[in-house]
């Protein structure tokens, strides 16, 4: 009998860390990565950073290259390879690679395709300057088209975290810069105080904010956009669009193969990631799951939980005892805007009151180091907790010591602490880096305070 065979569909984040650690749990396993672009192993995270010149090349990205997997790890990635269809019945992808059609026979599979950016069907969106941020060939496609066209003006649709550092790198370029967002929020959650520093910042560094305004369409000068044209009427130049309103789990091929897709479009899959499918696992922004606060299955597109969900995947599709399992998450994130560090975990206050709470917030602002020490900068706090003292979520802004902050508040909401509990930690005092009671404690005394 020849070797099992383990099929991944995917090869970034997911489809990658599953294929390592099924290699680590079944060193005779047959392992193979399909890729449909010519890109595999790569940091999609760091791609505003090369498009703002801070990083200088690309390349610098990808992590690996197939030769690297082939050789160190027996793993055969293979790009420019995309999987058209799943027979689950049969153990079979069939796959289209350089122009040619075939099957492959499994005996387990790892789906890790991944999400899409979303480009609404606007009138012009496909005019020569329109982009959206996903893969590395969108970085690349963007790059060439900086370099040939030499834009001077630069319209983000959509204030999410992509669109943020996307205007952070096109500033950086020195372009008149633009982001507008239709509603009065900034990274889908962020509202009042919080939202205003984000703006703030983004006014000061020199980009134009428009909130409350929807795009409607893109006019071009010949092939090339030239306009975007707001609901209202109002419009602004562009030479160079990028559209940044979200992004979709890509299930096309899941979805008609069978497997169950859960309430938020993305395929489900229960803790050790199987999905509906016998020996079939999801992992990554395709796959949706749990979240420890709501205690309901999410959509997370996240790096971190994407590598942790393709470890589970391929650890379990390669047989591995016991079952490894994915804990869930708690909506952790953070995001560089200019100067300013901008984080959350848990729920929003409106997150929390859609998942059934009845929650009430503590807003504080206090300073990141000890008064006397030179070199410190507010943080804005806002915790949100239910009427019994649960932690349930907190959001922060500030110039420093924010985004490692906010993971000891990702930690309380994974132990499930309460805020009394999240009071009593003993957490790091030097002047250089906090104030002697530290803003995390700061806020959550007052609930103690009524
Ligand atoms: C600009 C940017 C900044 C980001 N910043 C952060 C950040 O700061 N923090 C953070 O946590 N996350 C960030 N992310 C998100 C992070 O990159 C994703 O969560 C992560 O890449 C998900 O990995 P994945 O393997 O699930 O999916 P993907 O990276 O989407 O990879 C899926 C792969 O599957 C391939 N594929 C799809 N269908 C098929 C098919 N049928 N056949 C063959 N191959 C197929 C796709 O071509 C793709 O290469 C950022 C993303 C972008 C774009």
């Amino acid at each position: 009998m020849g070797k099992e065979q383990l099929l991944v569909i995917g090869g970034v984040a997911a489809g990658l860390a599953a294929a390592m650690q099924a290699r680590r749990a079944a060193p005779g396993l047959r392992i193979t990565v399909l890729e449909k672009t010519a890109d595999i192993s790569y940091g999609a995270c760091g791609l505003p950073y090369v498009v703002s010149g801070l990083i200088p090349a690309l390349e610098r990205l990808v992590l690996h290259t197939p030769e690297y997997f082939r050789e160190q790890h027996d793993i055969d990635v293979q790009p420019h390879t995309e999987a058209l269809e799943i027979l689950p019945a049969r153990s079979v992808v069939r796959v289209r690679a350089n122009g040619e059609r075939r099957e492959m026979g499994f005996d387990s599979l790892v789906l890790a395709t991944g999400a899409a950016a979303v480009c609404p069907p606007l009138a012009g969106h496909d005019l020569a300057g329109v982009f959206v941020m996903r893969q590395l060939r969108d970085g690349r496609r963007l790059l060439q088209f900086i370099e040939q066209v030499r834009p001077r003006d630069a319209v983000i649709v959509g204030a999410g975290y992509i669109g943020l550092e996307m205007a952070e790198a096109f500033r950086a370029r020195g372009l008149n810069t633009t982001v507008v967002e239709s509603t009065d929020k900034m990274m889908s959650t962020l509202g009042g105080a919080l939202r205003d520093r984000v703006v703030d910042e983004l006014r000061g560094r020199g980009v134009e904010v428009v909130l409350g305004e929807r795009v409607s369409a893109f006019e071009g000068r010949g092939e090339q956009v030239a306009r975007v044209i707001c609901e209202s009427g109002r419009a602004f130049e562009a030479q160079v669009v990028l559209i940044g309103v979200g992004v979709r789990p890509a299930v096309e091929i899941a979805k008609d193969a069978g497997l169950e897709i859960g309430e938020t479009g993305a395929v489900a899959t229960d803790a050790n990631q199987r999905t509906s499918a016998a020996n079939v696992f999801a992992a990554g922004d395709c796959s949706e799951t749990l979240h420890r606060v709501s205690g309901r299955r999410v959509w997370m597109p996240l790096a971190q939980p994407a590598v942790r969900q393709g470890w589970v995947a391929g650890a379990n599709a390669a047989g591995a005892m016991p079952e490894a399992r994915f804990a869930g998450v708690v909506g952790t994130n953070a995001v560089k805007v200019f100067d300013l560090e901008v984080a959350r975990t848990g729920l929003s206050l409106e997150e929390a009151q859609a998942a059934g709470f009845d929650p009430s917030i503590i807003e504080d602002e206090t300073a990141s180091r000890a008064g006397y020490y030179p070199g410190g900068a507010k943080i804005l706090t806002r915790v949100v907790h239910d009427k019994s003292g649960r932690l349930l979520g907190a959001q922060m802004v500030g110039r420093e010591g924010v985004a490692q902050r906010i993971d000891v508040y990702a930690a309380a909401l994974h132990a499930n602490l309460k805020i009394e509990e999240l009071n009593q930690l003993d957490l790091a005092y030097a002047p250089p880096f906090a104030p002697t009671i530290d803003p995390i404690l700061r806020a959550t005394k007052q609930r103690d305070e009524g």
